[in-house]
């Protein structure tokens, strides 16, 4: 069998060498491994009971078009979501297009003018700047007279309750809480400190909504952000709880009236729920779903499988490869640029879709380097699918995620260790001694 391994590798283009310390690592990393499937099983049971008890049937991937009135796949998949995640009702819908839209669907939806926003996290995710406007914007919170106020971080990345009690005032209406950290330095943060901080916050203030952007946190842990008391949790189906297979969608999972106040938005008011069409997509939505917990498993294998490499290697790496993981996100700072082209390269050279193409750092719309991304997907620019990105600027680090199967993100991992090998960043004694 090694024999055997040893050759397909090579006609993808991994020499034995590298191989060898793949194979040996992901050896050592058994006992991690085996806990990321345990958690996959929990998940995996949690996903099915909920469409056991929901009766999903073949009629629930009935190819609805029109108005949509009585979407009975649409309908039943949102109930499903919502037992997934415990929660009163969910808005699960391919009219929601990213995971941005969501968020800015739940916020909308739920503030209305003199209405104060809080992130007591820092800086919310890129993209939320111009939904909430603190980057002027057309059609911004800020617009709709909504203000916005932010605690920043303890040094350590962690919550600042002191001045977060000082920051809750008479509008302050919701809160808005990032698990994962994106791309910032700081840690995701785990379901039990979220529910600490959701806990400390309804406290000095009960009535004030608590929301979580829970984008690449689905099913990383047994429990989700709504079983601490988020009131609501939102997020894209181009991530996690897609599985690969949606493809397209989002979701915001929560208490029946802040959802209904999302499709009210989402569609019209006096219409809300009942019309959307879910256009043939509902068979990809489910199966993706049901997919969803192994697929993340085999994301967070990845993940720390990239991690131990890189650290033995010498380079920083956050999370480290003994942390804990709360999202599937991994950094690796490679401190120069040719660092991150060979990574990114690597990734790029070991996916099923535009292997063949070689990507090259360019100057991207709304960032202030050039960025370089790897992605070969099956879905345009889906991010549970293997893919990387790094911004050519210091620290030279690389943010890579995802991979629907284990033996595929091991592969691409073993590609990016390939392609530094051949490009001299990483040298044949370097991984003699691995
Ligand atoms: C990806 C992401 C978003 C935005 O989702 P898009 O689908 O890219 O619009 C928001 N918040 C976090 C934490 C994310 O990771």
């Amino acid at each position: 069998m090694q024999q055997k391994l040893n050759d397909i590798y090579k006609s993808v283009g991994i020499s034995e060498e590298v191989l060898r310390v793949g194979n040996q690592l992901e050896h050592e990393l058994k006992e991690r491994f085996l806990q990321f499937d345990e958690t996959a099983e929990y998940n995996q049971m949690k996903v099915l009971h909920a469409m056991q008890k929901n009766r999903v049937s073949a009629e629930c991937f009935n190819f609805a078009t029109g108005y949509g009135y009585n979407d009975l796949g649409r309908d039943t998949l949102e109930k499903v979501y919502a037992d997934t995640f415990h929660t009163e009702a969910a808005l699960v819908r391919p009219q929601i297009t990213c995971g941005t839209h969501a968020l800015a669907l739940a916020l909308s939806a739920n503030l209305r003018p003199g209405d104060e926003l809080l992130s007591p996290v820092g800086k919310p995710y890129d993209t939320l700047e111009e939904v909430i406007g603190i980057r002027p914007s057309k059609g911004s919170l800020a617009e709709y007279g909504i203000t916005y106020c932010q605690v920043e971080l303890l040094e350590d990345g962690y919550f600042d309750y002191p001045a977060i009690e000082k920051a809750i005032n008479e509008k302050t209406k919701l809160v808005t809480i990032q698990r994962s950290k994106g791309y910032q330095t700081r840690p995701s943060y785990s379901v039990e400190k979220i529910g600490e901080l959701i806990t400390f916050i309804k406290k000095i203030k009960p009535d004030v909504i608590c929301m979580v952007d829970n984008c690449y946190g689905e099913f990383v842990e047994t429990l989700e952000p709504s079983d601490v008391g988020a009131d609501m949790i939102v997020g894209s189906l181009i991530k996690n709880p897609g599985g690969g297979l949606a493809p397209i969608g989002g979701y915001v999972a929560g208490r029946e009236d802040l959802i209904e106040n999302c499709a009210y938005r989402l569609t019209s008011p006096g219409l809300g729920k009942e019309v959307g069409a879910s256009l043939g997509v509902m068979q990809s939505f489910y199966q993706g779903f049901f997919l969803a917990p192994t697929v993340v498993c085999s994301a967070l294998k990845g993940a720390v499988f990239a991690a131990s490499l890189y650290e033995r290697l010498g380079y920083p790496v956050i999370p480290n490869c003994v942390e804990s993981r709360h999202d599937i996100i991994q950094a690796v700072q490679f401190g120069t640029p040719e660092g991150v082209i060979a990574f990114c390269k690597g990734i790029q050279a070991a996916a099923p879709v535009d292997s063949y193409v070689t990507p090259e750092p360019w100057e991207m719309p709304g960032y202030d380097s050039d960025v370089i991304m790897a992605a070969g997907a099956f879905v345009q620019g889906s991010s549970i699918e293997l893919s990387a990105d790094g911004p050519i600027k210091p620290p030279y680090a690389v943010y890579f995620q995802g991979g629907l199967t284990w033996p595929h993100a091991k592969l691409g991992i073993l590609q990016s260790l390939q392609q530094l090998v051949d490009a001299g960043v990483v040298t044949r004694e370097q991984l003699q001694n691995l």
